[in-house]
């Protein structure tokens, strides 16, 4: 493990065009020389790539259309190539590579979609590939977007796991007011708390050609902030502010944390209904209270009740006491057959694998110590 951050950085259209009605190669070049560089430094980066819709219209000429969803998915369907393409091109000068990933509101909400989204996002970043992401705009109606991008990366960042949401847009910060009509507006350095004047002062701002405003940057700093990830936003016209970010110096309007993400999800497994239960063996047990180690299929020795991957089981010891609750990362019948075998028996056993372990250990609390410790 690298001493290193884990950043989402979500790039508004306003950011990647520079306000023009086409992508800013040059400037998508040093936003990438950016992340190149934290990469080098330890860091692992996710960017949330907003731009598709753009692109969509560049690459057709500026055609006038009809303003309906057919319009907008089809310049999505034809912009995103564009946009990954171009991402793709500028990463390879830095010999790094890249992974798509579309999603929409409907990948995330469902607990077994997202425990598959997060798996896929981890094997990214573990393989050291930078995830690029974006709302699968070419196939998404109204009822599963999540409609903008600021919220996606909210979203993105709770997938990864990550320290912080760079918010990067075409205004410096919050303001006490909005600096276009009142130019006395000073900038907010931190925020401590998102509270209904926050929200006030979000009110209005937003420009160009990109979905979101400030007010859906609040609301995804709600977001991230909740699940234990501190937010930036900032002006993207410097794409040097990543590295000032990550190097813990005060750019833009920051605001902090409000619990670690594993102490956040670790408190929401105490108010998760158990859906079954997962009886070990004696040595599975030691392991998990004094090594505090994740669980394995291999000391599991019953499994009751009936529940899917992603819900939250009991695991009982050899007699029936309550050790600990957890996320299961198999569902009741596939821990049924692998239950007392080695890992490496997983996927021989069921023909495919989520990983070696039934319950992992940062899913995981012991019961009767609140700070799961
Ligand atoms: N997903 C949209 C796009 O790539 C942008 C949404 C947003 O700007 O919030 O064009």
């Amino acid at each position: 493990m690298t001493q290193g951050k884990t950043m989402v950085v979500k790039l508004g259209t306003s950011v990647l065009t520079r306000g023009t009605p086409r992508l800013n190669q040059a400037h998508m070049m040093e936003l990438v020389r950016c992340c190149a560089r934290a990469r080098r430094d330890g860091h692992r980066i996710i960017l949330v790539s907003s731009g598709a819709i753009a692109a969509g219209r560049e690459r057709l000429g500026h055609p006038s259309l009809p303003p309906t969803v057919a319009s907008k998915q089809m310049l999505a369907a034809v912009g995103q190539i564009r946009l990954i393409q171009t991402w793709e091109r500028l990463f390879s000068i830095h010999e790094l590579r890249i992974g798509q990933m579309l999603l929409t509101r409907a990948d995330l909400e469902d607990r077994e979609r997202f425990l598959n989204a997060r798996d896929m996002l981890q094997a990214l970043l573990e393989n050291g590939i930078i995830p690029v992401i974006n709302e699968n705009d070419a196939v998404a109606t109204a009822e599963i977007k999540v409609g903008d991008n600021d919220n996606l990366s909210a979203l993105a960042a709770i997938l990864a796991d990550a320290d912080l949401l760079l918010l990067l847009t075409d205004q410096e910060g919050l303001y006490t007011a909005d600096p276009r009509s009142h130019p006395e507006a000073r900038l907010i350095p931190t925020v401590e708390r998102i509270d209904e004047t926050v929200h006030r002062l979000a009110g209005g701002g937003g420009s160009g050609q990109g979905t979101g405003g400030m007010i859906t940057k609040i609301q995804a700093a709600r977001v991230a902030v909740r699940a234990g990830i501190s937010v930036v936003i900032a002006d993207g016209s410097d794409p040097g502010i990543m590295e000032e970010i990550l190097a813990g110096r005060s750019a833009g309007t920051f605001f902090s944390a409000e619990a670690s993400p594993l102490e956040r999800r670790k408190r929401w497994l105490y108010g998760a209904p158990p859906a079954g239960d997962l009886t070990v063996d004696a040595g599975a047990a030691a392991a998990l209270t004094k090594g505090k180690r994740s669980l394995l299929p291999k000391g599991i020795t019953r499994v009751s009740g009936a529940f899917s991957r992603g819900e939250v089981v009991r695991i009982l010891d050899p007699s029936d006491g309550e050790l600990a609750r957890g996320v299961a990362r198999y569902n009741s019948d596939a821990l049924s057959l692998i239950a007392g075998r080695h890992s490496a028996e997983i996927r021989t056993v069921l023909g495919y694998a989520y990983g070696s372990v039934a319950v992992h250990r940062d899913d995981l609390i012991l019961t009767g110590d609140p700070h799961g410790h």
